[in-house]
């Protein structure tokens, strides 16, 4: 235990964010950080309790409860109380290859179940998660650890993700030789093109994939499998084959005008401006600029979320993010949302406090619902129609949005930004290996099994289970390559 009364005599602390007008004005990461002694603190507030709800990684009503990758929380507090940093790294990286990543986009579903939580505000896990990777980095201490033999099995890994890169991470250090193809010009999946850089600068990832290398993984990129490398070929040439490719399909939106110029997908939107920021610092003008305008996200999740805090970059007029979910209650609503579930609670994300600060309010409308588009005599997008929605319950026990009558309003915009979820992933693979599919379109296999239909051939992270989370990716990855390293030596030590 940290201390037996840490979580009376201390309050919670997190670290501050940048001043919001100030990071307007750079593409950096908007966190800072904690000094020693306050993280030390922080570990003390762990109460290293009997039965640990912050570790389980269990989906509960839709969302997630404790750590999908069951970090040992517990342990690594009490260890950053003591001052053992060292030690509390080792521990970290038994359960997650990548805390730089989770330790700042995570959205903490370990602490919505911690149990300090349900008596006051539960520990600050993500900070200290964070706060013990970093460390490692600058003792010198996170170094290039490649197998001491290998086992003559080639695994190729399909998408340089979190999946992809964790599955391949664990396959190397049981001594397999992997190779990692990404279409793309850059690896890193969605945490290079998707999560904007002020919350995942790019060197973060570049400095892992740098070790992964030096470990012995190899990388292709600029390959597409299906089209520059045909799938079945790709089966033949190796042992094993894993499917880690994600699921961005975007989710059409057809209405009456959503065909004008200025309706841009959000991860089009996204990507240009990453991409761009990369290349030339912006200055290749090969990106969809938001500067001047009124822009109108339609999606109330975080890519929604991610395009208003590159609008406003941008130097946008006005920025507006339609949902139509209701507004959050203030505060956990124990009849319906109870600990240790993920809590719904009204709160305002980096990219709403940006705006609030600029424009004096948050950029979100609720409860809100697109009907059509309107345009100038050029085809451009001039204005959006919209009306408020209530959700009831129909005559088959459905539950549906129902317009309500006289909230009709129409907003100016010049750019709308289409960011209203994903439909699965491109089918291209699936379709010239003959995989199954689930409902969704996703590649069928169980989880915890990961092995589809066809022998050889495994899938992991959003190409599995749909548009997910990081932290889910890491722990699909990881535990794929348990099930491929199972299959190729028929027994397996990894976890
Ligand atoms: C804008 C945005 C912001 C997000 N923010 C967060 C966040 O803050 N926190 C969080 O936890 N999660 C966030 N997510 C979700 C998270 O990024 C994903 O759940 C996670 O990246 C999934 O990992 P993955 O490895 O399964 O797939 P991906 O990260 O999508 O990687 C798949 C990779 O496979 C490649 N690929 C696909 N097909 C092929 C092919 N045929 N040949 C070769 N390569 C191929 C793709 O180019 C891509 O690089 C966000 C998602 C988006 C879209
Ligand atoms: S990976 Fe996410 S859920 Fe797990 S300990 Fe870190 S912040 Fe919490």
């Amino acid at each position: 235990m940290s201390t037996p009364t840490g979580f009376m005599e201390y309050r919670r602390q997190i670290p501050a964010d940048r001043d919001p007008l100030e990071r307007l004005k750079d593409w950096e990461e908007f966190h800072k950080h904690l000094s020693e002694e306050e993280l030390r603190t922080q570990g003390a507030r762990c109460m290293d309790c009997g039965t640990p709800y912050c570790h389980t990684g269990i989906e509960m009503t839709g969302g997630t409860s404790g750590c999908p990758v069951h970090n040992l929380i517990p342990e690594w507090n009490q260890l950053v109380y003591r001052g053992l940093w060292q030690e509390a790294l080792e521990r970290l990286h038994k359960t997650n290859n990548f805390p730089e990543f989770t330790g700042r986009v995570c959205p903490a579903p370990c602490e919505g179940s911690c149990t300090v939580g349900l008596i006051g505000q539960p520990v600050t896990i993500k900070t200290i998660e964070e706060a013990i990777i970093e460390r490692g980095f600058e003792e010198g201490w996170v170094k290039p650890d490649p197998p001491a033999q290998r086992t003559g099995k080639h695994v190729a890994v399909v998408g340089s993700g979190p999946a992809g890169l964790a599955c391949a991470a664990q396959l190397n250090k049981a001594g397999h030789s992997v190779t990692v193809f990404e279409r793309s010009d850059r690896l890193g999946g969605l945490l290079t093109y998707g999560i904007p850089t002020m919350k995942l600068e790019k060197q973060v990832v570049d400095r892992r994939i740098q070790l992964l290398e030096a470990e012995g993984i190899q990388f292709v990129t600029n390959t597409e499998i299906g089209k520059d490398i045909p799938a079945d070929q790709l089966v033949a040439s190796h042992d094993a084959v894993v499917l880690c490719g994600g699921a961005t399909k975007p989710r059409e939106f057809q209405i009456e005008g959503s065909n004008l110029h200025g309706i841009h997908y959000a991860m089009d939107y996204l990507n240009g401006t990453i991409k761009s920021y990369l290349d030339s610092n912006l200055e290749d003008g090969q990106y969809i600029n938001a500067e001047g305008k009124d822009v109108i996200v339609i999606g109330g999740g975080d890519t929604g979320t991610d395009c208003v805090a590159t609008a406003l970059r941008h130097g946008c007029r006005s920025v507006t993010q339609f949902g139509t979910h209701a507004k959050a209650p203030l505060e956990r609503d124990a009849s319906t949302n109870p600990w240790p579930q993920f809590p719904n609670v009204y709160t305002l994300d980096y990219a709403h406090e940006e705006a609030k600060a600029l424009y004096g309010r948050d950029p979100r409308e609720f409860s809100i619902m697109t009907t059509k588009f309107v345009g100038d005599e050029d085809g451009q997008v001039k204005e959006l129609h919209t009306v408020q929605i209530e959700r009831i319950v129909d005559e088959t026990g459905r539950k549906i949005y129902q317009p309500i009558p006289g909230t009709e309003r129409v907003f100016p915009a010049q750019l709308v930004l289409i960011a209203i979820g994903f439909d699965g992933p491109e089918q291209t693979i699936a379709g010239q290996l003959g995989l199954a599919t689930d409902r969704r379109t996703n590649v069928k296999a169980d989880y915890g099994k990961y092995a589809t239909n066809v022998g050889k051939v495994f899938a992991a992270g959003d190409m599995r289970r749909g548009q997910s989370l990081v932290v889910w990716a890491i722990n699909e990855g990881r535990e794929a390559a348990r099930e491929v390293d199972r299959y190729l030596m028929g027994t397996t030590l990894l976890p």
